[in-house]
């Protein structure tokens, strides 16, 4: 695959953030339907992560498999760290807790993380392509469906901080160029080899880890809060479901 072609896959990815973005403005967007969503990726997500990019994760490394393991949890950790530890009020889905972002300034660290993760997003999509266009492909539609509702997280962050629609906006815009970001730097990157390894035998794994958090620790908390009950639930299941059709059709 041509790399303007795996720019437009990023590309697609960051638009999606923006819509998002644009989407916390209305007051007549779905909030239920995008709990669905949120579900929907989260599950894709999981049956990616799990089926599709630890095995062949693995298979880029003979021996020993302890490494791409370490990377994975690495990966993990560092979502941990930038979006919990050192931002000190986020979570994934509408921000509706006014006085904590107020009071802690956290809007701006919040938006901060998510561009790292964002990043990520971007990476995970390039280098999935740069193994084969098959896990691209998974990788590629697992990530799209989280990026509507991360674009609408972002935006509701800033307006909860007090700021203007416009910033709100802004704020989605940046986290589309973010994975823009991410997309190209794998690109870039992606023919490095380190230790007689090419780059994408650690990012794979890396940012399987990445993914992961996304999908078990950002999404699944989002699903299981109240208001979404058993359906939002279920789309988890339906996204698991949605993985086996993706694969009979790549
Ligand atoms: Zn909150
Ligand atoms: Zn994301």
């Amino acid at each position: 695959m041509g790399a303007t072609m795996l720019i437009v896959y990023g590309l697609a990815a960051s638009c999606a953030n923006i819509a998002g973005g644009v989407l916390v403005s209305s007051p007549r967007i779905g909030r239920t339907a995008l709990k669905y969503l949120i579900g929907l990726g989260a599950g894709f997500m999981l049956a990616t992560v799990f089926l599709a990019v630890v095995p062949e994760a693995v298979a880029l490394w003979e021996k020993p498999h302890l490494h791409p393991m370490a990377w994975l949890l690495a990966g993990y950790l560092m979502l941990q760290l930038f979006e919990h530890t050192i931002a000190p009020h986020f979570h994934f889905g509408e921000e509706t807790h006014e006085d904590a972002m107020i009071a802690h300034h956290a809007a701006l660290t919040g938006v901060g993380a998510l561009m790292i993760h964002a990043f990520f997003d971007g990476v995970s999509i390039t280098i999935g392509f740069l193994v084969n266009t098959h896990l691209g492909l998974l990788l590629f539609f697992a990530i799209l469906l989280h990026k509507l509702p991360e674009g609408f997280t972002v935006a509701s962050m800033v307006l909860a901080a007090g700021r203007t629609r416009n910033d709100a906006r802004m704020a989605s815009l940046l986290l589309g160029v973010a994975t823009l970001a991410g997309s190209c730097s794998a690109l870039a990157f992606g023919q490095v080899s380190i230790w007689s390894r090419p780059l994408s035998a650690y990012a794979l794994p890396l940012s399987a880890g990445v993914t992961l958090y996304v999908a078990a620790s950002d999404l699944i908390p989002e699903v299981n809060k109240r208001e979404g009950g058993l359906r939002a639930s279920l789309m988890v299941f339906a996204g698991v479901a949605l993985f086996y059709l993706a694969e009979l059709f790549f």
